[in-house]
């Protein structure tokens, strides 16, 4: 299932899809603070959530089964959790000067709702797509073809490789935050490029779009 994607309406301009959890908005510092809320502890051993996190009173794994809870407990409570990047407002401000902009968010449907008055509350107004399905087919339906500048930016190599997959000529940018658990995450291949923060993706959103218009 795909929420939001037949509301998006694009205008003649580039178009950059945004991940959310860990991109736009803070993911896994709220999220360690929601488990220490509920007496639980994420330990930073590998770039998962299933088998790091610990019972404090324990030290034991929680089942899978209760971390999957957790994770659903916690996009359910989003909105008095989560805020963005100190960074994330400016630029989302300034790339959406030339550029339509669509949030694409790997989070089950039934939650949209909260994600979208989250984003709302903090003035980030751009379309929301809502699916746990694979990115690239979602980002190459969004953008169909069309002869304009596309980028797209994420946390993740898998969800970078599957959009390089289906969209050609996509600007791929890696974008991970600062975090423990982080540093094991998987680094994507090139043609993806991995930039620090939202000021460097900026400048190379902005390079490749006027790139694009030029040719
Ligand atoms: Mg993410």
């Amino acid at each position: 299932m795909v929420i939001g994607l037949d509301a998006v309406r694009l205008t003649e301009r580039p178009l950059v899809v945004c991940d959310v959890d860990d991109v736009v908005l803070e993911f896994v510092t709220p999220f360690q603070a929601f488990l220490e809320s509920r007496g639980h502890r994420l330990l930073p051993r590998s770039f998962r959530l299933h088998g790091n996190i610990v019972s404090q009173a324990t030290e034991t794994a929680l089942p899978d089964r209760e971390v999957s809870d957790l994770i659903e407990a916690f996009f359910d409570a989003q909105e008095a959790w989560q805020s963005p990047f100190s960074t994330t407002a400016a630029a989302i401000e300034a790339i959406a000067r030339d550029a339509d902009i669509v949030f694409l968010t790997a989070m089950p449907p039934r939650f949209a709702d909260r994600r979208r008055r989250l984003l709302d509350s903090i003035g980030l107004s751009q379309p929301l797509v809502a699916t746990k399905e694979p990115k690239g087919p979602v980002v190459e339906t969004l953008h169909g073809g069309r002869p304009l500048p596309v980028a797209f930016i994420d946390d993740m190599a898998h969800n970078l490789a599957s959009v390089g997959t289906h969209v050609a000529d996509c600007l791929l940018l890696h974008m991970i935050p600062v975090s423990e658990i982080h540093r094991h995450a998987p680094l994507a291949e090139p043609p993806v490029l991995r930039v620090a923060d939202w000021p460097e993706a900026t400048q190379h959103i902005r390079r490749h779009c006027s790139a694009g218009r030029a040719s």
